[in-house]
């Protein structure tokens, strides 16, 4: 069973733990940066990127978050976490701390106020069966994204979905809804990882 951690230091870490739980994943909360090592794959929760950056310096999981990525380390960011993996980005705060690896700039808290949060239904590449419903909540899309990144969903031109590579990052929750497929594909990207 591949062992895959959650990113514990704010967010809705208990409903992704439950959702790789359901993969079959040995789900793990992860503080500290030894127990980066041990892991096959990482979950950057949603909940708030400019107080999860603060905590990542204060936890000194930052650097070892960012040379973890550079090795390899899958890792799927949802909402706050796409903004945590993230090159640049547009509208944050000046000088949030991000972790980077994903070659995109997203925007934070792009859909604006009006709609505020939202739920659609995404045809999702990679994913098969019916649509996946996405919830939206105060939610980011990638601006630009460079080459190397595939564009996997969009809510009209806005990418919500992307992959490069080992890095899989959405703007919505699927932790929320019960349908476990988006965190199938990511345990998926894990085992191939784990085979390569
Ligand atoms: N708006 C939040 C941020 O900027 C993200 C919201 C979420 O994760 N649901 O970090």
């Amino acid at each position: 069973r591949p062992r895959v951690g959650v990113l514990a230091l704010q967010g809705d870490v208990r409903e992704h733990v439950r959702a790789l739980a359901v993969t079959g994943a040995d789900a793990v909360e992860v503080r500290r940066p030894t127990e980066l090592a041990a892991l096959d794959g990482l979950v950057l929760p949603g909940g708030e990127s400019t107080t999860i950056g603060r905590l990542l310096k204060i936890f000194e999981l930052l650097e070892p978050l960012r040379d973890a990525v550079a090795d390899g380390l899958p890792v799927y960011g949802s909402c706050a976490g796409m903004i945590l993996l993230a090159r640049d980005v547009l509208d944050g705060r000046p000088d949030q701390p991000l972790i980077g690896g994903l070659d995109v700039v997203v925007r934070r808290n792009a859909f604006g106020r009006q709609v505020d949060s939202f739920e659609a239904d995404l045809d999702v590449a990679g994913v098969g069966g019916p649509p996946v419903h996405a919830v939206f909540i105060r939610a980011p899309w990638v601006e630009k994204a460079g080459d190397a990144v595939t564009v996997l969903a969009r809510v009209g031109e806005h990418p919500v979905a992307v992959r490069q590579g080992h890095l899989l990052a959405t703007s919505f929750h699927p932790e929320l809804t019960g349908d476990t497929r988006m965190h199938e594909l990511f345990v998926e990207m894990v085992l191939q990882r784990g085979r390569a």
